[in-house]
C-alpha cells in the first residue's frame, strides 16, 4: 500500500504521524511510504532518518495526499486540509468529530474511509491510541497549571508544594482516568494537597490504593464539586463519556465561589470542555480570564512537546497502520474488532453512534 505522513499544520503542532522506525517496520513489508518533507523536523527526526528507513520525501502536503491511499497523521484535519481527502483515501488520525459538526460534514462529503484514533477500542473497553496522549496531557496539565499560577500571569501566586512553615496549594482533579491519575500524581510528587473526583468506584478505589497520602479521592457530585472549589488554587478537567461530549461539572455561576487566581485546565476540551466557559485556546495564547478564574484549554497539549509525544503515539499506532497497510481497511477491521470501534466515517456514512447522536444526523 502506499501510505502518506504529512506535516500537520494545525498551530503549534509539532507531533509527526510516524517515526523512521515505523517506516522501516513498513517498507520491510513491501509498502511504500511517502513523507512530507520536513515532516519530521520538529520531533527531531530528519528526511535523512525517514530515506534511511526506506520513505520517499515528497515536497508538499498535496504531493502527499494525491499519491497516497492511506494517509497517517496526528491531529484531526483542519479547514485547509478539507479539500486534500478523497474518496480513495483512509484517514488514520485522531478525528474528535463530537465537537465539530464542519469537520464531520466535510469528511461525509469526501467520502473517504476516517478511522479515528480516539475511538479504536480494546475488548476491556480501553482506549489504547488515547492511553499515552492522555498520560502526557495529564502530567502536562499540572506543569502548566503550577505555571499560571504565578503573580506576573495572572494566577493567584501560589507555590504548588508550599514551603516548610506554608500550606501547599489546593489541587482538585476532575476525573480519575488517565489524565485524572497521571495529572493526581504529578501534583502530589510536587507537595500540593490533591482531591482526585469520578464516578467510577473502581477508578476511585485504584487511586486509593496506589496513591501517597496527600492524595484524598472523592465521588464526583455536584455538591461535593461545588464544596471544594471554593478553596481550590488549580483544577484539572479530566472527565471523559466515550465518543460524546463532556459532561459541564463546573458552570459559569460556580466561577463567582471560586478564589480570584485560581487556574483552571481542562484537558477535556477537545471534547468540548468540562467547564461551561471552556473555549479552546492555542500555544500561543493558551489563557483567557473569565470572572477572574484563569483558564487554560490548549486542545492539542502534547503537541509541545513533541519529543516524548511522538515516539508515545507512533509505539502504539503503528501495529494497527501495519494491520490497515497488509489487509486494507475492510479486511484488517473486520479482522480486529478494537480497529473496527476506530471507524468513524465510511465512505459518505457515519458509523459511529454517539457522533450520529452529536448532530442529530443519520446512522
Ligand atoms: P479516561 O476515560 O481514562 O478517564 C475519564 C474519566 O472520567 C473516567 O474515569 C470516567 O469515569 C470519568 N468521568 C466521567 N464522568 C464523570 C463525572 N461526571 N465526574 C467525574 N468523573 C467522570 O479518559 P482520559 O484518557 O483520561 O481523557 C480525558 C479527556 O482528556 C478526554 O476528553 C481526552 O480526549 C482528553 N485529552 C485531551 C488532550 C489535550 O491535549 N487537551 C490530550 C489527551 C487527552
Amino acid at each position: 500500500m502506499k501510505i502518506g505522513v504529512p506535516i500537520e499544520i494545525k498551530n503549534n503542532e509539532n507531533r509527526v504521524g510516524m517515526t523512521p522506525s515505523g517506516v522501516f517496520e513498513l517498507t520491510k513489508r513491501n509498502h511504500t511510504v511517502y513523507v512530507q518533507k520536513n515532516a519530521g523536523f520538529n520531533s527531531g527526526f530528519l528526511d535523512e532518518d525517514y530515506i534511511e528507513a526506506g520513505a520517499t520525501i515528497l515536497d508538499t502536503i498535496e504531493d502527499v495526499y494525491a499519491t497516497a491511499e492511506m494517509i497517517v497523521k496526528v491531529k484531526e484535519p483542519i479547514a485547509e486540509e478539507y479539500g486534500l481527502i478523497k474518496e480513495h483515501h483512509t484517514v488514520f488520525t485522531y478525528f474528535h468529530f463530537a465537537s465539530s459538526e464542519p469537520l464531520t460534514n466535510a469528511m461525509i462529503d469526501s467520502k473517504a474511509v476516517c478511522i479515528a484514533y480516539e475511538t479504536v477500542e480494546a475488548e476491556d473497553g480501553s482506549l489504547p491510541l488515547l492511553i499515552p496522549m492522555s498520560e502526557v496531557a495529564g502530567r502536562m496539565s499540572i506543569q502548566q497549571g503550577a505555571k499560571y499560577l504565578e503573580k506576573p500571569i495572572k494566577g493567584r501566586g501560589i507555590l504548588l508544594g508550599g514551603v516548610p512553615g506554608v500550606p501547599p496549594a489546593k489541587v482538585l482533579v476532575l476525573g480519575a482516568g488517565i489524565v485524572g491519575y497521571q495529572a493526581a500524581k504529578m501534583a502530589s510528587g510536587l507537595g500540593a494537597q490533591v482531591t482526585i473526583m469520578d464516578i467510577n468506584m473502581k477508578a476511585l478505589r485504584y487511586v486509593s490504593d496506589s496513591m501517597p497520602n496527600n492524595v484524598i479521592s472523592e465521588f464526583s457530585s455536584e455538591y461535593n464539586i461545588r464544596k471544594h472549589i471554593k478553596d481550590a488554587d488549580l483544577i484539572i478537567g479530566g472527565v471523559l463519556i466515550k465518543g460524546a461530549k463532556a459532561p459541564k461539572l463546573i458552570t459559569r455561576d460556580m466561577l463567582k465561589e471560586m478564589k480570584p487566581g485560581a487556574v483552571m485546565v481542562d484537558v477535556a476540551v477537545d471534547q468540548g470542555g468540562c467547564f461551561e466557559t471552556t473555549k479552546p485556546t492555542t500555544h500561543q495564547d493558551p489563557t483567557y480570564v473569565i470572572d477572574e478564574v484563569v483558564h487554560y484549554s490548549v486542545a492539542n497539549m502534547p503537541g509541545a512537546v513533541p519529543y516524548t509525544s511522538t515516539m508515545a503515539l507512533t509505539n502504539v499506532t503503528l501495529p494497527y497502520v501495519i494491520k490497515l497497510a497488509n489487509d486494507g481497511w475492510k479486511k484488517a477491521c473486520e479482522n480486529n474488532k478494537a480497529l473496527q470501534k476506530g471507524l468513524n466515517i465510511v465512505n459518505g456514512k457515519i458509523v459511529y453512534k454517539e457522533i450520529a447522536e452529536a448532530f442529530d444526523l443519520e446512522f
